[in-house]
């Protein structure tokens, strides 16, 4: 086996440097350019077809047959202008990443003879077996059926030469297989709930859409390296290794010039992307060595959420090209930061306002604070289920690990716009307010944009940041689908407007101003949600303490998190908006369970194979050869000095044999508890004895091999070492 190790260090050093020529087209001359966006809809698509679509993805309206069979035949006619064969409906099972089911447009028609044929009923809709996809019990085992429907509002797009068209995906009877219908729901409640509030301050005010832009960090691995690496093929990370005696201590590689392989790799899939009409704009190192970040400006979140998957997608296939592998999994190395994605999330008008962007007037920086103080009082009244859709076994390592945000759920606003809440508290009283104070207040809140310029203190180590004009939910993990914490957020924010809304309404009735309305239940919700305001460090200990003090939840394991999703608070919040039901609920909380259970085991196999067939066998062949050096000795000193001489041979004999007598016994304990796990009927059981009783194994395993790792023969150590993975380039 360490024949693979040198092997695989050989193949890198002596690999060609391949020439990436440098493209010397403009991005604009190719940007979008496999996307069938709004110009190549003018251009294949009847002026009236191109009108009904475009309503249809402005308003999220249904698009009846006659107009699909014609936008259909335009989209083809699009296609096979860029040489495509196949279509695929594209779609989001909760499998975490992407499916595809590729047909040809080639249909035979008489013997030796055949048409390219796409039609409305093939772009509308699709019937792939649901039967291989998780759905939690939504689907009897006899009604196989799913459904894929296209979703216009995200556009169609090629990749290697087919025709991707992105789609819901449900179950014969309606319920949501998939993470995207569930997300157009949450964006159509929050539209709904978000502009009669708006409203108050604008009537043109018609359409509101949540707008994310995430930023996807990762590692890139070198293609050999990774293939002599069975932990980090089938589980992401290495479950083994001693960490390097340089790690990411000296912060070299964080906004250092990105090293020339690396860099060849990202113009790469940076241009396909781009090709994708993905608005890429930002690359840059990230603080552990071989690690990076991409990040494109915000979207319209559906198509963002849409958007991310894909370049997921990309990275991976363009990878392939480099010889490199991305490694997208939340902790692939122990002692070296994890990856994540922040999402940031804002509120945009049709009429082009950023809603959590403050304004220029005392008008719309009323505005500002309404959606700004309803975001926080929605996440307090939330925390726990937006807890719940970060969590994942790969996230587990990262949350609360000093390195990324805390699994408590905190806000950080800087000081001048928490002076600015104090403020509103102490001044806006429960009776009307008198002119000076009026007056007063409103110079005040004149003020907010200047001092949010001077707002630089950006805290990094806050789960959920207002930066400025919009929130950054830090903790998502980096293999994540934003689409969970989109659907909840914008759901949340959803319940909390209509609410607000009812309020400000129901004092109006009662004669108060409309504004002084507003700022009385504005009021209400500061103090509502003081708890969940942090401004200090989100990393430290004392955090942890005074989280316990203000009753905040600090839940630090999946199966432990992902209850919040079946708490009755949560069934009405979902229900209510229209989101989704008790039912879809519980399967997906089964799936997620499951899920979980399904990569610890994988884990936990894949640990004892590596200990028992690799880690063991290469320990104790050294042992061997020490064990023959003790018998030369005595053969050269004889009875008398050899013992003396051996000495550091004794030494390095027991350790090895007490290192891989634990192992061993661990290993036999691991499976013991294993088999425990397997035989618990319910999910929630046996995903929790998995995060109790079996994870512990693997630290233990971890120790007695990266002990191993320091005694035995750099020769004979069968598996790449992490100061090969992380600084070969
Ligand atoms: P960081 O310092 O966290 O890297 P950046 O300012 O570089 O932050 O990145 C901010 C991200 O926020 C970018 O992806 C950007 O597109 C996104 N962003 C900016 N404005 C909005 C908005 N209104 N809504 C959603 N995302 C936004
Ligand atoms: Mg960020």
């Amino acid at each position: 086996m360490a024949k693979l190790r040198f092997d695989a260090l050989n193949h890198v050093m002596n690999r060609p440097v391949q020439d990436h020529p440098i493209s010397t087209e403009l991005i604009s001359d190719y940007y979008g350019s496999s996307v069938f966006h709004d110009k190549a809809m003018q251009q294949y698509l009847p002026r009236d077809i191109y009108k009904k679509i475009r309503e249809c993805i402005v308003t999220g309206k249904q698009l009846d047959r006659n107009v699909a069979d014609h936008v259909a035949s335009g989209m083809k006619a699009w296609a096979l202008s860029k040489d495509v064969t196949h279509y695929t409906h594209w779609f989001q099972p909760l499998t975490g990443r992407t499916a595809e089911k590729h047909d040809a447009f080639f249909t035979p028609t008489a013997i030796g003879e055949s048409i390219e044929s796409f039609g409305g009923g093939e772009l509308a809709q699709q019937e792939p077996d649901a039967s291989s996809f998780p759905n939690g019990g939504l689907r009897n085992t006899f009604e196989a059926r799913g459904y894929t429907a296209w979703d216009p509002s995200s556009p169609a797009f090629i990749i290697s030469g087919t025709l991707c068209i992105p789609t819901v995906f449900v179950a014969y009877t309606g319920q949501a297989l998939d993470y995207k219908a569930p997300l157009i729901k949450a964006l159509q409640a929050l539209n709904d709930a978000a502009v009669p509030v708006a409203q108050y301050f604008d009537r043109n005010v018609t359409r509101i859409s949540a707008t994310l832009g995430w930023e996807q960090e990762y590692f890139l691995v070198d293609a050999a390296l990774y293939s002599a690496r069975p932990d980090l093929m089938l589980t992401g990370r290495t479950l083994f290794g001693h960490s390097s005696s340089k790690g990411q201590q000296l912060d070299d590689h964080y906004f250092g010039s990105i090293p020339e392989r690396a860099a060849d790799f990202i113009r790469d899939f940076e241009e396909e992307s781009l090709r994708l009409g993905i608005p890429i704009q930002t690359r840059h190192n990230e603080v552990a060595p071989n690690q990076f970040e991409c990040a494109p400006l915000y979207e319209e979140a559906n198509l963002a959420v849409d958007h991310n998957l894909l370049v997921m997608d990309v990275m991976e296939k363009v990878a392939h090209r480099h010889h490199f592998r991305v490694l997208l999994h939340e902790k692939p190395y122990a002692g070296i930061n994890g990856s994540g994605k922040h999402n940031n999330w804002s509120l945009s008008t049709n009429t082009g306002v950023n809603l959590l962007g403050p304004g220029n007037t005392p008008k719309t920086n009323l505005r500002f604070l309404t959606f700004f103080i309803t975001s926080i009082k929605a996440v307090n009244e939330y925390s726990d289920l937006l807890r719940a859709t970060i969590a994942s076994a790969g996230n587990d390592h990262r949350l609360g690990a000093n390195e990324a945000p805390p699994a408590i759920i905190s806000i950080f606003i800087g000081s001048q716009l928490t002076k600015v809440l104090e403020d509103l508290e102490n001044r806006v009283k429960e009776k009307d307010m008198s002119a000076d104070e009026k007056t007063e207040l409103k110079l005040n809140i004149g003020k907010i944009p200047e001092i949010l310029l001077d707002n630089t203190d950006r805290n990094r180590t806050s789960p959920f940041a207002f930066t400025g004009n919009k929130f950054e939910f830090r903790a998502v993990g980096s293999a994540a689908n934003c689409s969970g914490p989109m659907t909840v957020l914008n759901t949340i924010m959803a319940k909390q407007l209509r609410e607000f809304a009812a309020e400000v309404d129901s004092l109006i009735k009662k004669g108060r101003k409309k504004d002084e309305a507003i700022l009385a239940v504005l009021r209400t919700y500061i103090i509502d949600s003081k708890n969940i305001l942090f401004e200090g460090n989100g990393y430290g200990d004392e955090w942890v303490k005074e989280a316990k003090k203000r009753g905040l939840s600090n839940v630090k394991t999946t199966p432990h998190a992902l209850g919040a999703y079946l708490e009755k608070k949560v069934v009405d919040l979902f229900e209510e908006a229209g989101v989704l039901t008790h039912e879809e609920l519980e399967a997906r909380n089964e799936i997620y369970l499951e899920n979980y259970k399904l990569k610890i085991q994988i884990e936990s196999r894949v640990a004892g194979d590596l200990a028992l067939n690799h880690i063991i066998p290469a320990s104790l062949e050294y042992q061997s050869k020490v064990i023959e050096g003790v018998r030369g000795l005595k053969e050269i000193y004889g009875e008398k000095d050899f013992k003396r001489l051996a000495k550091p041979h004794f030494e390095i004999i027991s350790s090895i044999s007490e290192h891989v007598t634990l192992l061993q016994s661990n290993v036999d304990a691991m499976i013991e508890e294993r088999k425990i796990a397997n035989n618990m009927e319910d999910a929630l059981e046996s995903s929790k004895y998995y995060c109790e009783k079996v994870i512990p194994y693997l630290e233990t395993l971890r120790y007695e091999v990266d002990k191993l790792e320091l005694l035995v023969d750099d020769e004979l150590w069968p598996m790449p070492k992490y100061r090969e993975l992380l600084f070969t380039r």
